[in-house]
C-alpha cells in the first residue's frame, strides 16, 4: 500500500484543520474513497488516527454526529424489509462472494490492519482467514439454522405448531480496535444472512479497516444502506444502542455493563463479548516439544491484545522447570518489528494508553515482589509502543496483573501440585472467557475442561482452533460476557422466534371451543383423560 510523503496533496475532501495533509502517512487516494463511506454530516468533526509503529499521524477520519446515527439506522431499517424478503440463497450469494473477495484482496486489508493496529502481518492474516471461514460456514449452514421447526402442540393431534425465525431488524455492532476486520464482519455475516441490516461503530483508531469491510460488502453485491459505518467514541456507541433492535458489543467488561444496562432499558437483546484473564494449564504429561511453541502463540499473538490470550500460565510442578528452561529462551527469541511483511513475530501495542496499562501492570507486580524471567522492558528502540514479551514469576496476590486483564504481552506463572489444584487456580477469577489445557491424555483433558468455568476450552492449542471453529459457540461465562458468537447461537441472537399455533380440527367442529360448549364438568373430565393418555403415551 502506498504511503504519503512530504508535499503530497490534500486528503481528498477530508481535512484535519489542525494538520497539513502532507503530514499523514496514508495516501489521499487510499483514504478518500474509504472515508466517503462514513455516515457523517457537516460539522461532526474529525478523528486523527495514528500509526502505532511510529506514532505518526495516519489519517483524518470524519466523525458521525448523533443525528447521523439516527439517519443511518433509519435508512438501514428501510432497506432491511426488502432484504429480508429476498430468498435466503440470494442473500447467501452476497456473503459467499464476500468470502472470496477477502482472500483475493487480502494484501490491501493486511496493510491497513497493520497500519491501524500495529500488529504483525501474521496476526493480521488471521483476521482475513477468519472472515473467509465465517462466510463459508454461515453460507453453508444458514438454511439449517434458519429453518422452520415443527413442535408438538397443546393437544398433539388437534394442534399444529410451527416455529419461524424472523430477523430482529437492525443490528448494532460496537467493536474495539484489536481485531479491526474480524470484529467488523464476524457478527455482520450471520446478521445479514438472517435478513437484518447492520450499523457498525468501530473504534476510532481502526475505522478505516471497517470502511474497507463496507467497501468489500458493496463489491460483493450488498444493496445500499444494509451495512453502514458510524464513526466516533462512547457517545456515538451509546446513541447507536438507542436506535437498534439488538446490540452486539465486543470490548471491556466495564463498557459491557453500561451497554447491557442501556439495552435492558430498551428491552432489546445484547450479546456481550468482554474481557478475560485466561488460564493455560500445562499438565505433567504434556508434550513439551509441542507445548512450547503453542504456548508462545497463546500468550503473545497480537502482542497479547487478544481477548482469548493466555495471561495465567499454570504449570504442573513436575514439568514446570523443564518447561520454563525452554519457554523463556523462546520468548526472548521472538522478533519484534514494524514491517508490512511476514518478518516479525510480534507487533506493537496499539497506543500510548495501552503501553501505559501494560507497563503499569508489570511495574506494579515487580514493585510488589514479582520477578521477571524475561522481558519487562519498553522496547522504544523498535517503536514508541512496543513492549517486550514478558514472563513474570512469584506474582503476589495483591498485584493488579494477578486478577485484572492486562491485555498485553505479559504472562504470570503459577505452579500447581496436581490437576485438582490446577482447576481451582484456573477458576479463581471473576472472568470466564477461555482456557487452554495441554496434555497427551486428551480424554483426561476433556474431563478437566468440563470443570473449568469458561465459555471455550481448547486442548493442545492456545486459541486458534477455538476461535476458528465457526460452528461452535464462543463467548464468556461470569464477567466475560453474555450470549455467544459463532454457530447456531449467532443466528439465534439476531432473530426472534415466532410460534404459529393452528387448531387443526376447527373446521370439523373438533376443538377446545366445541368441548367447552358441552358445559358442566364434561370439558374437565375429557381433558383429564386426554392429559393422562398423553403422559402414558410419553408424548412430549
Ligand atoms: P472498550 O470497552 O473501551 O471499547 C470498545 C468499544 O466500545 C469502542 O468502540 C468504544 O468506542 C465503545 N464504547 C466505549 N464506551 C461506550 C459506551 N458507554 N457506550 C457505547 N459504546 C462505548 O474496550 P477496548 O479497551 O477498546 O477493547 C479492549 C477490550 O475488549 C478488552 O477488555 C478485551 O478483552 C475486549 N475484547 C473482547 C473480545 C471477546 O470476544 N470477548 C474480543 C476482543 C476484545
Amino acid at each position: 500500500m502506498a504511503t504519503a510523503h512530504e508535499g503530497d496533496g490534500a486528503l481528498g475532501d477530508v481535512i484535519d484543520p489542525e494538520l497539513p495533509a502532507s503530514t499523514y502517512v496514508l495516501e489521499p487516494e487510499i483514504v478518500a474513497p474509504l472515508v466517503r463511506r462514513v455516515v457523517t454530516s457537516h460539522g461532526a468533526g474529525t478523528h486523527r488516527s495514528e500509526l502505532p509503529f511510529t506514532g505518526a499521524p495516519l489519517a483524518a477520519v470524519p466523525l458521525s454526529s448523533p443525528q447521523d446515527v439516527v439517519g443511518a439506522t433509519r435508512a438501514a431499517r428501510a432497506a432491511q424489509h426488502d432484504w429480508a424478503a429476498l430468498p435466503l440463497r440470494e442473500r447467501a450469494r452476497v456473503l459467499d462472494r464476500l468470502g472470496v473477495l477477502v482472500l483475493e484482496r487480502q494484501s490491501e486489508i493486511l496493510d491497513l490492519i497493520q497500519m491501524e493496529s500495529g500488529k504483525s502481518r501474521r496476526n493480521a492474516f488471521e483476521e482475513v482467514a477468519d472472515i473467509a471461514q465465517t462466510c463459508r460456514h454461515f453460507v453453508r449452514r444458514a438454511e439449517r439454522y434458519l429453518a422452520d421447526r415443527r413442535e408438538p402442540g397443546a393437544l398433539s393431534v388437534l394442534t399444529g405448531v410451527r416455529v419461524h425465525r424472523r430477523p430482529v431488524g437492525v443490528v448494532g455492532i460496537i467493536a474495539p480496535w484489536n481485531f479491526p476486520l474480524t470484529l467488523a464482519l464476524s457478527e455482520t455475516v450471520p446478521a445479514l444472512l438472517a435478513g437484518n441490516a447492520v450499523v457498525l461503530k468501530p473504534d476510532p483508531q481502526t475505522t478505516l479497516s471497517a470502511l474497507w469491510a463496507s467497501e468489500l460488502l458493496a463489491e460483493a453485491g450488498l444493496p445500499d444502506d444494509l451495512f453502514a459505518v458510524v464513526a466516533g467514541g462512547a457517545d456515538i456507541g451509546a446513541e447507536l444502542v438507542d436506535h437498534v433492535d439488538h446490540v452486539a458489543f465486543t470490548g471491556s467488561t466495564e463498557t459491557g455493563r453500561k451497554i447491557a444496562a442501556r439495552a435492558g432499558e430498551r428491552l432489546i437483546g445484547a450479546t456481550l463479548e468482554l474481557g478475560g484473564k485466561n488460564p493455560l494449564y500445562v499438565a505433567a504429561d504434556a508434550d513439551l516439544d509441542r507445548a512450547v511453541p503453542g504456548v508462545l502463540r497463546a500468550c503473545f499473538t497480537n502482542a497479547g491484545q487478544l481477548c482469548m490470550s493466555s495471561e495465567r500460565l499454570v504449570l504442573h510442578e513436575r514439568i514446570a522447570e523443564r518447561f520454563l528452561e525452554r519457554f523463556v529462551p523462546a520468548v526472548r527469541a521472538l522478533t519484534l518489528g514494524t514491517g508490512l511483511d511476514y518478518t516479525a513475530d510480534v507487533g506493537s501495542l496499539v497506543s500510548a494508553d495501552q503501553l501505559e496499562r501494560v507497563a503499569g501492570h508489570v511495574d506494579d507486580a515487580l514493585a510488589k515482589g514479582a520477578r521477571a524471567l524475561v522481558g519487562a522492558v519498553h522496547r522504544s528502540d523498535v517503536g514508541p509502543y512496543f513492549y517486550a514479551p514478558t514472563v513474570l514469576d512469584d506474582v503476589p496476590d495483591d498485584a493488579a496483573c494477578r486478577h485484572e486483564e492486562t491485555f498485553g504481552p505479559v504472562v504470570a506463572v503459577t505452579r500447581v501440585g496436581g490437576d485438582d489444584e490446577a482447576v481451582r487456580v484456573m477458576n479463581d477469577t471473576h472472568f470466564g472467557l477461555h482456557a487452554s489445557i495441554w496434555s497427551t491424555d486428551v480424554a483426561r483433558a476433556r474431563r478437566l475442561a468440563a470443570r473449568v468455568e469458561t465459555g471455550t476450552v481448547v486442548v493442545n492449542d492456545g486459541y486458534l482452533h477455538a476461535w476458528g471453529s465457526a460452528a461452535a459457540p464462543m463467548g464468556g461465562m461470569k464477567a466475560s460476557g453474555l450470549g455467544r458468537r459463532h454457530g447456531r447461537e449467532a443466528i439465534e441472537a439476531v432473530t426472534e422466534t415466532q410460534s404459529v399455533v393452528a387448531q387443526r380440527g376447527h373446521g370439523l367442529g373438533i376443538s377446545v371451543d366445541a368441548l367447552y360448549e358441552l358445559g358442566g364438568d364434561v370439558p374437565s373430565r375429557v381433558l383429564t383423560g386426554a392429559l393422562r393418555a398423553m403422559r402414558r403415551l410419553r408424548m412430549p
